[in-house]
Order: structure tokens, then sequence, then C-alpha cells
């Protein structure tokens, strides 16, 4: 599987939960940056999965040739996948939302995302007078993922979405994850996702969610 994403932490969590050898886009030299500026989390993700795969199967004057990348399904099929996701604060209107990633950058007009630090600082501004039982948030994922031959035919990209509900912290704490993963308490755990075992975030995570979708679909056959 090939992953539409530069984001180690994202590729780490993909492979984990799925339990795949998976490629991103750090092991393919030469691919394009990915436009995500679309207004969803499902329009983002599959711009970025289809942007990936015509990258793929355009001649290129760099290496991985489409024939030489590993097969995903007995047919020899690739399948490319992209996740788009972020955090939604009720108290804010469902901010950060799609420009989570860019979420300190977005007023400046600074080019590029903005480091977690900087958005998890911005974020804890904006929430400084929102008491305890109005900081409810939660982090949702979309993913897309197209299927492409050897001959370089797409399918039409496939949908799948997760959520995991929480609430915003007053400061950071832990130091695992990425993100907002030390601000952000899922319900029914008292101590931050940047504080849970990757495995019980991994377990319970919009990604994870959106995955369990996503792999009952492939165990139903994929892309038709
Ligand atoms: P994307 O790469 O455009 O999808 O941006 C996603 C952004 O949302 C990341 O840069 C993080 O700021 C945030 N985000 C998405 N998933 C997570 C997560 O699992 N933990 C913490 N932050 C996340």
């Amino acid at each position: 599987m090939i992953l539409a994403t530069r984001n180690l932490h994202k590729t780490r969590e993909i492979a984990a939960i799925l339990g795949l050898a998976c490629l991103s886009l750090e092991d393919l030299p030469g691919a394009p940056p990915l436009r995500e500026d679309g207004a969803t989390f499902d329009e983002n993700a599959a711009a970025k999965a289809l942007q990936l795969a015509r990258w793929l199967t355009s001649p290129r004057a760099t290496p991985p040739r489409l024939a030489d990348l590993p097969a995903d399904d007995p047919a020899g099929r690739l399948l490319v996948l992209a996740d788009d996701s972020g955090l939604e604060v009720d108290a804010l209107g469902g901010a950060p939302g799609v420009y989570s990633a860019r979420y300190a950058a977005v007023e400046t007009g600074a080019q590029g995302n903005s480091t977690d630090a900087e958005n998890n600082a911005k974020l804890l501004e904006r929430l400084a007078n929102t008491p305890e039982g109005q900081r409810r948030a939660r982090f949702r994922c979309a993913l897309a993922v197209t299927g492409l031959s050897r001959s370089g035919e797409l399918s039409e990209p496939r949908l799948f979405e997760g959520a995991c509900e929480g609430r915003i912290r007053f400061a950071p704490g832990g130091a695992g994850g990425f993100g907002y993963d030390p601000l952000f308490v899922p319900e029914g755990y008292a101590q931050s996702f940047a504080e849970l075992d990757a495995s019980v975030k991994n377990a319970i995570s919009h990604r994870a969610r959106a995955l369990e979708h996503l792999r009952r679909w492939l165990r139903q056959g994929g892309p038709a």
C-alpha cells in the first residue's frame, strides 16, 4: 500500500493498525507536493489519493516505476491511500478543522504547515477562558483509497471516515504521538493521547476507526 503522506507519524500508525508494510511519499523520490485546499476532510483525502495515483502513472524521470512497486492484491493492483484528518473543537465552532496542520499560520498568511508547538499554543490561547465542561472536541479522519492497475487504470476513490470524541486539556501532557495529541483526552480516559500507550491510541483513534471500515471493505474484495 502506498500512502499519500509525508507525515511519518501517520505512516507509522497506519502501518501498525493495518499490520502491513506501507510506502509513503518519503519513499518516492521526486513525488510532487500534494494540494489539499478542499473544504472538507473527504475532499482533501480524495484529492491527495488521486494526485499521487496520477503521478505514479505518469512518465517520470525518477524511479520507482509502477511495475516495480509491490502489489496489494492477486491481480497485481496497488492501493493508494490518503489520510486527511484534524481536530474539531465545539467551543471554536469546529476550528481548527481542515486547517489543523496550519492553524497557527491561518491568520498570519504564512505558507506551509505550522509546528505542532505553535498550533498547540494557539489552541490553548483560544480556549484560555473556556471552562472544563465546554472543551468538547473530536478528531476526525477521512481516508480515500484508489486502486491502480499495472496498466495505469484508476478506480474511483472510495471514502472511509472515523471520529474520536474527547476534550481539550488546559496544558499539554505526554511525549508520544504527534500534532494535538498532548492536548487531547479521549472520552473514557484521564490521560492525553500523548500520555497513553500507542497501542491504546491505535485501538480507539479516529484513524483506527476509519481503517477498520477500510479493512472490512478490503476483506470483501476491495476496488471492483
Ligand atoms: P493533514 O496532514 O492535512 O491531514 O493534517 C492533519 C493535522 O491534523 C496534523 O498536522 C495534526 O495537527 C492534526 N492531526 C490529525 N490526526 C492527528 C492525530 O492523530 N493526533 C494529533 N493530531 C492529529
